[in-house]
């Protein structure tokens, strides 16, 4: 087990999938969790489950006030964050034919804009403190194609390119950032894709296959991988988007 004794961590969209299993795994590996979601009452839930005393915050990530505020509050509590997760995110199914502008703009609001807006709130006292460490969750829809998710991936080719900019713009400062690219994980976020389709099981079976593995993945093994790099094993990974994709990559 990778130790993140000592660290402090905050997850966005950690009520909830992804999120809250990385916020409990943190916790396990001795990391002390902000756990921040726009609905608060996840957020508290996640904080409940938690090995060590963690703190819930209610964060709209679109709201670049609130996101500076929220950053005020853990740099007030501990003077700085060693570790930020970017997990929150919205997802939507559509061609070019069948996703409206308003969609694209949806998605872009929260997976892209807010992500930068969240990051723009820690980033200057990790700059400061010349140590920081940085995971966006991307999606394998930010490295390749996925039929009928054409906002879905312009806003995650976007993080992995996020990534690889602040990587390079910020290894002088001591900061680490990645990203992690799951193919489909069990959540409540595939979930309400799959009730989508007009034969939910038929969907279910087929995006399960799309996995050479046969399966899809779960939140924990997503969060297994945010542990080993937000700790100080993965020293020199920084700029990667970690495929963790049950083989769906392998023969593209
Ligand atoms: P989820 O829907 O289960 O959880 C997302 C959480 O984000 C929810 O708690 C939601 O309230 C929160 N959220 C949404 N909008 C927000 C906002 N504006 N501000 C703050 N919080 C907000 O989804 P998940 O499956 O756990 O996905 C988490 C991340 O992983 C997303 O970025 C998603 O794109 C990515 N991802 C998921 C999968 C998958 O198959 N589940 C695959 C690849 C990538």
């Amino acid at each position: 087990m990778f130790s993140l004794s000592q660290k402090i961590a905050f997850v966005t969209g950690a009520g909830s999938g992804i999120g809250r299993a990385i916020a409990i795994a943190f916790a396990e590996a001795g990391a002390c969790v902000h756990a921040a979601d726009i609905d608060l009452a996840s957020a508290e839930e996640t904080v409940a489950m938690l090995a060590t005393p963690g703190t819930a915050h209610e964060l709209d990530v679109r709201d670049q006030e609130a996101c500076a505020r929220v950053a005020a509050l853990v740099h007030g509590a501990h003077g700085h964050l060693d570790i930020l997760v970017n997990n929150a995110g919205v997802g939507h199914v559509g061609t070019a034919l069948t996703t409206e502008l308003d969609d694209l703009d949806r998605l872009h609001a929260v997976n892209v804009r807010g992500l930068l807006a969240v990051t723009k709130a820690f980033l200057p006292r990790m700059v400061e403190r010349k140590a920081g460490n940085i995971i966006h969750m991307a999606s394998i829809g930010g490295v390749l194609a996925v039929r009928d998710r054409l906002a879905y991936c312009a806003t995650k080719f976007a993080v992995v390119g996020i990534t690889k900019s602040m990587a390079l713009d910020h290894a002088a400062d001591g900061i680490r950032v990645n990203c992690i690219c799951p193919g489909r994980v069990e959540t409540p976020f595939v979930k309400a894709r799959i009730a989508e389709y007009p034969d939910p099981e038929a969907a279910y079976r087929e995006m399960s296959a799309t996995q050479a593995l046969g399966r899809m993945g779960l939140p924990e093994e997503v969060a297994a991988a945010a542990v080993y790099l937000a700790s100080d094993e993965a020293a020199f990974v920084t700029g990667t988007p970690f495929l963790l994709d049950g083989g769906w990559a392998a023969g593209k």
